[in-house]
C-alpha cells in the first residue's frame, strides 16, 4: 500500500519510503491511502484464530508489497513473543502491556520498526550508516534502544535529560553497548529535543551522516499498535465474556488511540474509546469546545504523557469527521493528586499496583457513562509499575517487586556520556 501525505494528499509513498522518512518533507504525517477490511470469514473467527496468524493479516495490506508475507511473518514474530494479558479489576478489566523486553508498551512499536528500518536501509546499498537520533523523557529511550539492539546498520543515538528519569529508565539505555550510544543532557526533556531538532536541519552535519528519528509518527511504530486490541479482544472472548469492550487509553502523543481506532476501521468490533490524559489536555478540552490551543506542557507524575500538541491528533481526525468523532471518542483530563487517589483505591480495593498511566486509564473508565449489560471497558496499563516506582512509593508506600529483567540491569554497568550543548553533540556526531 501506498502513503500519502497529509500536508499535500496528491503526494504518495511506499511503505519502504515512509518508514525511512519518518515525517514527510513538508513536515506532515504519512497516511495509508486506503482502509483494508477484515473478510467476512476472518471476521466469523476473529476469536479463535492464533494472534500471529489475525497479526499477519491485519499489517499485510499496509506493508506490501514491501514485505512478502514471509518477511513480514518473521517481523512479527520477534515482536509478538510476550503476553498482553486481561486482568479482571472490579467490573472492568486492565490489559497489561508491559510484559515486553523494557516494560512498557512502546516496545511493540519499537521493535517492528527496528526490524523494517535495518531491512529497508539495507536495501538501499548506503556506503554510510544510518543514526536514530532520538530524545526521551524515559519511556520511549529504552524501547527504541532495545529494539534497534544488533540491528545491522544502524546506530542509535538517544539524548535524555541527567537525573530526570528513573532509575530503570537510565538503566535500560546505558547499560546496552553495541550500536547504542546513550548521552545524559545537562538540562531539560527540552533541551535533548531541541538539540535533536537543530542536528536534523544542521546541513554540516546532514551531509555526512544519515540522520532519522524513531518517534511515534513513523508510520511503522504506529500500526503495529493495533495489534494490543486484537489481543484483548480475543482474551476477552476466552474468558467467556461477549460484550463490546470500550478502551480508555492513557493518552500523550495519540499513538495508541489512533492505532485502536485504525483496528476498528479495518473491521475490529468496536463501537468507542475514552482518551484519558492529564493536565496536558488540548484534546479534551478541543472535543468540548471545539478550539485546538496548545498550552506549555506541564510536568506530571504520568511524564510520558506530558504533550500538549499531540501529533497523532490529525490521524485521529483522518479517520473520524467531526460529528463521527463525538460519538467515537471521549476524553477526560486527570490531575496528579487524582492519579495518586486513584493508584491507591485500585491497590486498596483490588490489590492492584498500578503505574500512573495506567492509574489515568483507569480514572477515564470511572468518569465514562458504560452500559453494562452491553459494553465492558478496558483499560490499558502501558508500563510496569517499577518503571515509575517513585510515584508507587508516594501513592501507596510500597518498594515495586521488580520483575528478573530489572534485576539483571542492575547488575550490569552504566556507560553514557554527558552534553552540554548541541555543540557537544555536534562534535560527538561528527567524530565518528
Ligand atoms: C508513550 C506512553 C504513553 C502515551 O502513548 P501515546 O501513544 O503517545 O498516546 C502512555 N503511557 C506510557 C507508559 C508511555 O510510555
Amino acid at each position: 500500500m501506498n502513503y500519502y501525505n497529509l500536508g499535500s494528499r496528491s503526494i504518495v509513498t511506499s511503505f519502504s519510503d515512509a518508514v525511512i522518512q519518518g515525517i514527510a518533507p513538508d513536515r506532515s504525517l504519512y497516511f495509508p491511502e486506503r482502509i483494508p477490511q477484515f473478510s467476512v470469514d476472518l471476521l466469523k473467527n476473529i476469536a479463535d484464530i492464533p494472534l500471529i496468524e489475525l497479526a499477519i493479516e491485519a499489517m499485510t495490506p499496509f506493508t506490501s508489497p514491501d514485505l512478502t508475507k514471509e518477511e513480514l511473518r518473521l517481523i512479527l514474530e520477534n515482536t509478538l513473543d510476550f503476553e498482553f494479558p486481561l486482568v479482571e479489576i472490579g467490573s472492568h478489566y486492565t490489559l497489561e502491556l508491559f510484559h515486553g523486553p523494557t516494560l512498557a508498551f512502546k516496545d511493540v512499536g519499537a521493535r517492528f520498526m527496528a526490524q523494517c528500518l535495518g531491512k529497508f536501509s539495507g536495501q538501499k546499498n548506503w556506503s554510510t550508516k544510518t543514526t536514530v537520533l532520538v530524545a526521551t523523557s524515559g519511556d520511549t529511550g529504552g524501547a527504541v534502544a532495545n529494539g534497534f539492539l544488533g540491528v545491522e546498520g544502524i546506530d542509535v543515538v538517544i539524548l535524555f535529560p541527567e537525573g530526570k528519569i528513573s532509575e530503570v529508565q537510565e538503566l535500560q539505555m546505558t547499560t546496552l553497548g553495541q550500536n547504542i550510544t546513550a548521552l545524559e543532557v545537562k538540562g531539560s526533556f527540552d533541551d535533548c529535543q531541541s538539540y535533536v531538532k537543530s542536528a536534523f536541519v544542521d546541513k554540516d552535519l546532514i551531509s555526512h551522516r544519515r540522520l532519522t528519528s524513531a518517534n511515534s509518527i513513523n508510520v511503522a511504530r504506529w500500526l503495529p499498535q493495533m495489534l494490543y486490541y486484537f489481543a484483548a479482544y480475543q482474551n476477552l472472548r476466552k474468558l467467556g465474556d461477549q460484550r463490546t469492550p470500550v478502551f480508555s487509553v492513557p493518552s500523550g502523543n495519540f499513538g495508541n488511540i489512533c492505532a485502536g481506532m485504525m483496528a476498528k476501521e479495518i473491521g475490529l468490533p468496536l463501537e468507542r474509546f475514552i482518551a484519558a490524559t492529564n493536565v496536558n489536555d488540548t484534546v479534551v478540552r478541543y472535543l468540548n469546545s471545539k478550539v485546538y490551543a496548545p498550552k506549555p506542557t506541564t510536568p506530571t507524575l504520568s511524564n510520558a504523557m506530558d504533550v500538549s500538541d499531540p501529533s497523532n491528533f490529525i490521524r485521529i481526525e483522518e479517520l473520524f469527521k467531526k460529528q463521527e468523532l463525538e460519538r467515537v471518542i471521549k476524553a477526560y483530563r486527570f490531575d496528579d493528586s487524582q492519579t495518586l487517589e486513584a493508584m491507591k483505591h485500585l491497590f486498596k480495593e483490588y490489590g492492584y499496583v498500578a503505574d500512573p498511566h495506567g492509574a489515568i486509564g483507569y480514572l477515564g473508565l470511572e468518569a465514562a457513562p458504560i452500559d453494562s449489560s452491553s459494553e465492558v471497558g478496558i483499560f490499558l496499563e502501558t508500563a510496569h509499575p517499577v518503571k515509575f516506582d517513585g510515584a508507587v512509593k508516594k501513592a501507596i508506600d510500597i518498594d515495586v517487586v521488580a520483575p528478573e529483567s530489572v534485576k539483571r540491569l542492575r547488575s550490569l554497568q552504566k556507560v553514557s556520556k554527558k552534553i552540554e550543548s548541541y555543540t557537544d553533540l555536534k562534535d560527538l556526531l561528527s567524530s565518528n
